[in-house]
């Protein structure tokens, strides 16, 4: 193996050898197109790599890794860039940015997909539910499918069928020696292990591959109520979820709508809080189930028995670039003072959303298949994020961010969630303690020197 170990500042040779390398492009700064290319999914990430790489295929993953490791330079694969944020300096690196390996094959009878590292969510579901099936998609419809499930995966379907990354079958790989590897519970089952649910550290993931379930119809969708019952409502959500069935998630979340065009004329421009209800069962059911919440009045109500696949807008998350800025926690409860905590920091501050999802059922339980993130303990988990579109708005959604992170301190579980994660934490909050260091111990074995680089790294 060639050790050069040059600086970071890639020379004109170097650029010319990896561009003659590879079927894809290699762009640096200096290019046309510079900025463009190192744009990530949240606009409002700066990322400035030593060189942005963009594979046609696989053969193509493998000549960056190479190059990369020779020149002494590390790797970070990137899907869409919705996770970027936590990703820090990138000097020393090479972006890999996956999105043109994009493919899904849905095999109907042995409801499966398998999905190339570039694809996006909305692509497996609306693809599974031509045959019926449903996939652990989460709220985003273009988030990509790899990074989502590495980092573990909490689906609207989670607390009945469990984390993402535990229902994957198999996992093709370029690890950081170059070698291509298809890993299983059979093949290489440490790295498999790792791979779901230890993020992006192992190696540069090519396909994936994962169950999918015979869901056709759902009950959910929103209830809507002036954000000045935020106290209320929360509380009552809170009671309410109480003693629910795996069948069923729920989401209290307050909502402070920008005055943009792309939000609906509706609640363009104005606040509410809302309960989000997904039932999975029958609509009689889901009807008396949402009763109690239809009985606190609310001003707009979507819940209604609906196509599996509109669980993909839901959330009304974005499905396309955005800039933005969040951060997550999870908690050990939610109570009045948490409501009153997350009130008092949200309402009139630059959040745009903040959401409590309830988390426990199927998510709660590891058995000793799963992989790295096994199960999540806490019963909730909080997100926040504000529209970050210049300097100046990215500083004042951080610092409120930051504020409310730091009143729910009391709350806040001691592991929070990888994906749920956009700054950077101290690793061993993300795993357990065993499961830190069995990803260390498999980091040190497939990478030694550390070429591949995660938003979320092991040390
Ligand atoms: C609007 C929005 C909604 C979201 N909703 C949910 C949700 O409902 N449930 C949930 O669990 N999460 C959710 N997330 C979080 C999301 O799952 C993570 O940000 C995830 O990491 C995004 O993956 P990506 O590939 O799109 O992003 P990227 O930023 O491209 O990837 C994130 C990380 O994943 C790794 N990675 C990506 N692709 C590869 C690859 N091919 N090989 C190796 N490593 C790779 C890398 O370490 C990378 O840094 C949401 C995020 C946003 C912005």
């Amino acid at each position: 193996m060639k050790l050069k170990l040059r600086s970071a500042q890639l020379t004109p040779t170097d650029i010319r050898e990896l561009r003659n390398r590879i079927d894809g492009e290699v762009v640096v700064p200096g290019d046309d197109g510079w900025d463009e290319a190192r744009l990530a999914w949240n606009l409002a990430a700066d990322q400035r790599p030593a060189a942005v790489a963009i594979p046609d295929n696989v053969g193509d993953v493998v000549e960056i890794v190479e190059f990369a490791r020779d020149a002494g330079l590390r790797v970070a694969p990137q899907g869409t860039g919705h996770g970027a944020m936590a990703m820090g300096n990138l000097g020393d690196t090479i972006l890999m940015k996956l999105h043109r390996l994009r493919s899904i094959t849905i095999d109907a009878e042995a409801q499966t997909a398998r999905a190339g590292a570039g694809t996006i969510w909305i692509e497996v579901v609306e693809a599974a539910a031509e045959h019926g099936l449903a996939a652990l998609a989460g709220s985003s419809p273009d988030v990509g499918v790899v990074g989502y499930t590495l980092g573990g995966g909490l689906s609207w379907l989670g607390r009945k069928l469990g984390i993402g990354a535990n229902q994957v079958t198999a996992i093709e790989v370029v690890t950081a020696d170059g070698r291509l590897h298809r890993v299983d519970r059979e093949e290489q089952p440490d790295l498999f292990w790792a791979l779901r649910g230890g993020g992006g550290n192992f190696g540069v993931v090519t396909a994936i591959e994962f169950r999918l379930f015979p869901i056709r119809e759902v009950y959910a969708g929103i209830l809507w109520f002036p954000v000045d019952r935020a106290g209320e409502i929360l509380a009552e959500w809170r009671a309410w979820s109480d003693g629910l069935s795996d069948e069923t998630t729920s989401v209290g979340r307050i909502l402070q709508l920008p005055p943009i065009d792309e939000i609906p004329e509706p609640v363009r421009g104005k606040s509410f809080v809302v309960v989000q209800v997904i039932h999975l069962g029958s609509e009689d059911e889901g009807r008396e189930l949402v009763a109690p919440l239809r009985g606190l009045g609310p001003v707009m109500d979507t819940v209604a028995w609906v196509p599996v696949e509109s669980l993909a807008h839901l959330h009304m998350d974005p499905d396309h670039p955005v800039p933005g800025s969040g951060d997550g926690m999870a908690l050990d409860d939610v109570d009045t003072d948490t409501i009153d905590a997350i009130v008092s920091h949200t309402v009139g501050a630059p959040i745009l959303s903040v959401e409590i999802r309830q988390l426990g059922g199927a998510i709660g339980r590891s058995h000793p298949e799963h992989g790295a993130l096994a199960s999540l303990d806490a019963p909730f988990i909080i997100f926040a994020i504000g529209m970050a579109p210049t300097p100046e708005t990215l500083a004042a959604v951080e610092s409120s961010v930051a504020s409310l992170r730091a009143a729910l301190e009391p709350w806040e579980s001691p592991h929070t969630y990888l994906n749920f994660a956009e700054t950077r934490r101290n690793p061993k909050s993300l795993w357990t303690e065993t499961s830190y260091k069995r990803l260390r111990r498999i980091k040190k074995a497939v990478d030694p020197r550390n070429v591949i680089r995660s938003n979320h790294e092991l040390a």
